[in-house]
């Protein structure tokens, strides 16, 4: 399935074997996205930053 990035409105694509708590990331601005799974839906919350600093 396909859920759209709140950012950017971008389709990210999740995997239908996808469990929930899994990181998916949002191929044109790079948020990571948690699952989260519903009873007949899945959806997407915006991942608590693991690291904000990429040392870039
Ligand atoms: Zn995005």
């Amino acid at each position: 399935m396909y859920a759209k990035c709140s950012e950017c409105e971008a389709q990210i694509n999740v995997p239908d074997d996808a469990v929930s708590g899994e990181i998916v990331t949002c191929p044109d601005c790079g948020l990571n996205y948690e699952v989260v799974k519903g009873e007949n839906e899945v959806s997407l919350r915006l991942a608590e930053s693991m690291s904000e600093d990429w040392g870039e």
